[in-house]
């Protein structure tokens, strides 16, 4: 077993997590088994409770995990199904030694830093390795070297090290930045010196460095980064800015990385094969046609809190040919100022979300979608509020809601009688992969080509079953179920129009090449407008 641990340095928010999944991609271009953990330095147990305002999207995994949005960036790019146990966070480590010194095993020794969460820590990233079979695993370090939150993880890399037999079985990547002094252009190299320095001041010497930066890195400054990081020069990688993230593992290619890698990693090098992930490129750099797709959210103005619908429609422009703007609409503008701004879309998208602010404008927006035979798209959320509007709108019943938001005579979104009994309202979240059952002949019939398809959830309120009768005996029909009927999956409407949305998210399973077919049908209606 080999591992790749990748820190960061200078700032956040430089990437590191495509770094990673570039990487990845490239072992796996050369032939080898690749899986991720990412290692988050905060003590929530998980990203569940956190505001996609402040850390961006919570991403899910088949198995319920929520987590964090960098796991989504390695199931695309490595093109590997995740568990939870790959999102290691404080909260986690630390929960786990305090279960064990109250269950007594630690034999009345006193529990500490060093060496019971690191040895917590060791253990946590070896039973992933081990069950995941993977030749390299990845290890992304979350935050910024120097930060105390990341230091006992980097004291327990720096043991990882030794434990895991000759050098060549461990590799440090270091990410940093290399700014640009505006007046003359120069490259800086002052920064990465520094983290560095910080990084080997408590033990962990990096092997190779990538530098971002608007620019490709001039070779007089890798050299100089070499040369006071004591790196040798191979090892000294530039990451530039790129139109689209899935050109960095071209980029890196190029420079020689996969071949230094595997040298360092005592790796046979193979040939490559980028062929296919080359192909995709082709249309994402140099589309032929293009369409415009309005999303209505209330997180745009941070738009990480969306980032696999992002991601999601690039795979949609590979398969289509197509360059897809997106138009960021935040809900309340629309209350506001009604829908003039959805003018100009080919398409419309609601994304899933919580709580009961900007609903109204989604509404809104949604009429307007449906009234005007714009393509449309409801997730979670979005196929929530769809089923309000027509209730709503068609059915005139007109105090339609969700009993998420307003206590109602018609709450046509509702728990279901079962969910009503649970006290522990964390307990009452429906997550992670379910089977879906669809109609024959339906719209997402014919969009899946399947009866049976397995998707992605995260969400509580379900359909109300009482409503279900009237709602489909007035044209909205449910062509998706959960295996056992009870649960509404998918609702389309009958006259012919492109207007579909999901209880569960397909945004989560997408992947570049395989783009989720109810986004690619949306696209592909979106492109005849
Ligand atoms: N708030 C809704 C629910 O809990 C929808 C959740 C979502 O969109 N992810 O059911």
């Amino acid at each position: 077993m080999k591992y790749v641990v990748v820190t960061g340095g200078v700032l956040s928010g430089l990437g590191k997590g495509v770094t990673v999944s570039s990487i990845g991609r490239l072992l796996i271009s050369r032939g080898y088994k690749v899986t991720a953990i990412k290692i988050d330095p905060y003590l929530n147990c998980d990203a569940g409770t956190m505001n996609p305002f402040q850390h961006g999207e919570v991403f899910v995994l088949d198995d319920g995990g929520e987590v964090d949005l960098d796991l989504g960036n390695y199931e695309r790019f490595l093109d590997i199904n995740l568990t939870r146990n790959h999102n290691i966070t404080t909260g986690k480590v630390y929960r786990a030694v305090v279960e064990k010194e109250r269950r007594g095993d630690y034999l009345g020794k006193t529990v500490q830093i060093i060496p019971h969460v690191t040895n917590e820590i060791k253990s946590q990233i070896k039973n992933v390795a081990e069950s995941s079979n993977a030749d390299v695993v990845l290890i992304e370090l979350g935050g910024t070297v120097g930060d105390i939150e990341s230091m006992p993880f980097l004291e327990a890399v720096r043991q990882l090290r030794m434990e895991v037999g000759p050098e060549e079985n461990l590799v440090f990547v270091h990410t940093t930045l290399v700014p640009v002094m505006d007046v003359v252009g120069e490259q800086k190299t002052k920064p990465t010196q520094h983290s560095v320095k910080e990084l080997r001041a408590i033990g962990i010497q990096p092997d190779i460095i990538v530098g971002r930066g608007a620019k490709p890195l001039d070779y007089d400054i890798k050299k100089k980064i070499s040369l006071f990081c004591n790196v040798p020069l191979e090892g000294i990688v530039s990451a530039p800015d790129a139109e689209s993230i899935y050109q960095v593992p071209v980029l890196l290619e190029e420079q020689g990385l996969t071949d230094h890698l595997l040298r360092r990693l005592g790796l046979k090098q193979r040939k490559t094969d980028l062929k296919k992930w080359k192909a995709l490129l082709k249309p994402l750099l140099n589309p032929k046609h293009e369409t415009r797709i309005a999303i209505v959210g209330k997180y745009t103005h941070l738009q990480d809190s969306y980032i696999s619908y992002i991601e999601t429609l690039r795979h949609c422009s590979a398969a289509t040919n197509t360059k897809i703007n997106i138009t960021w609409v935040e809900a309340e503008d629309i209350e506001k100022n009604g829908c003039d701004c959805l003018k100009n879309a080919n398409g419309i998208i609601i994304p899933g979300g919580f709580g009961e602010r900007g609903i109204e404008g989604k509404i809104s927006a949604i009429k307007y979608a449906r009234e005007n035979r714009i393509p449309f798209l409801g997730v979670c959320l979005g196929f929530q509020l769809a089923t309000i509007e027509f209730c709503r709108n068609v059915l005139k019943m007109r105090d339609a809601n969700s009993s998420e938001f307003k206590k109602t005579v018609h709450p046509v979104i509702d728990l279901l009688p079962e969910q009503k009994e649970i006290k522990n309202m964390g307990a009452t979240m429906r997550l992670g992969a379910h089977d879906v059952i669809i109609k024959k002949g339906s719209l997402a019939h014919k969009i899946y080509n399947k009866t049976k398809i397995s998707e992605r959830h995260r969400h509580r309120y379900e359909i109300n079953p009482d409503y279900i009768k009237k709602i489909e005996n007035a044209g909205m029909i449910f062509s998706g179920k959960s295996a056992d009927g009870k649960r509404m999956e998918i609702a389309e409407l009958k006259n012919n129009q492109f207007f579909v949305a999901s209880q569960f998210h397909p945004e989560f399973k997408s992947r570049p090449g395989k783009p989720a077919p109810l986004f690619l049908g949306l696209v592909k209606a979106a492109k005849k407008k």
